[in-house]
């Protein structure tokens, strides 16, 4: 299975190709559309392989091309049950959070990114997805597992493709620490960030099951590392 990472020093959305077809995890933000497109040229991918989008959960820097690479390619969006009324009815209001933490330069910087770069108040709400649920093996390429791990958003969920050993974190378990703009070991975001700080915590038990990975996150660097080991050694830092 090939991974090709789209996005932006912020954000990362990634194409996943293997002989069965092509699945897109995430949508970045809706600036980011001519990145698909150039893609999909750039790696000769034929849009009739496209499969499926298969979204972490409903911020709009994770669907903001979904929506149109549905019209587009008349693929199916899979989401979260919990997570649907939120693709579904955008709210562009920037969450609190992300106002008191302006101070910080790194936030400030990423506001500004999302705005012009990101384009975020053109998010376009889904107008069809198809629902899943914890420990659905999903009807895709690569067939994933999902792992609901709420806590960021309620319905936040991870993608564990068992046999290539990948595992797509949205922003359940990140490795760029979104307030010093540093990159750092797998971690939660700041308990501001998350909707649920605690079921943020408790939903990592549920990764324990997951060994060798090459570990995808929403933010920050691909990391390689035996991950029940990194959580059983207490090595996630929880802020
Ligand atoms: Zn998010
Ligand atoms: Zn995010």
């Amino acid at each position: 299975m090939d991974v090709i990472t789209l996005g932006s020093a912020y954000v990362n959305w990634y194409i996943l190709r293997s002989a069965e077809g092509v699945v897109i995890i995430d949508a970045g933000f809706p600036g980011y559309r001519s990145q698909f497109e150039q893609a999909l040229e750039t790696h000769q991918i034929n849009p009739k392989d496209l499969k499926a989008v298969l979204l972490t959960h409903a911020h709009n820097d994770h669907i903001g091309c979904a929506e149109a690479i549905r019209q587009r390619f008349q693929v199916p969006v899979y989401i979260h049950e919990t997570d649907q009324t939120s693709a579904t009815k955008i709210n562009h209001f920037p969450p609190l959070w992300f106002i008191k933490n302006c101070w910080r330069l790194p936030v400030l910087k990423s506001m500004f990114h999302a705005l012009f770069g990101g384009r975020t108040f053109a998010t376009k709400p889904l107008k069809e997805v198809t629902l899943f649920a914890d420990r659905d093996e999903l009807p895709v390429p690569g067939k994933p597992l999902v792992i609901h791990t709420p806590g960021h958003t309620l319905g936040e969920s991870c993608f564990y493709f068992r046999e290539a050993g990948l595992l797509f974190s949205g922003d359940a378990l990140v490795t760029k620490n979104v307030f010093t703009g540093i990159d750092c070991e797998p971690q939660l975001l700041h308990n501001s960030i998350n909707q649920h700080p605690q079921l943020a915590k408790e939903s990592l038990e549920k990764l324990k099951i997951i060994g060798e990975i090459t570990l995808y996150p929403g933010h920050g660097k691909l990391w390689r590392g035996n991950l029940s080991e990194a959580l059983f050694q207490e090595k996630i830092v929880k802020l």
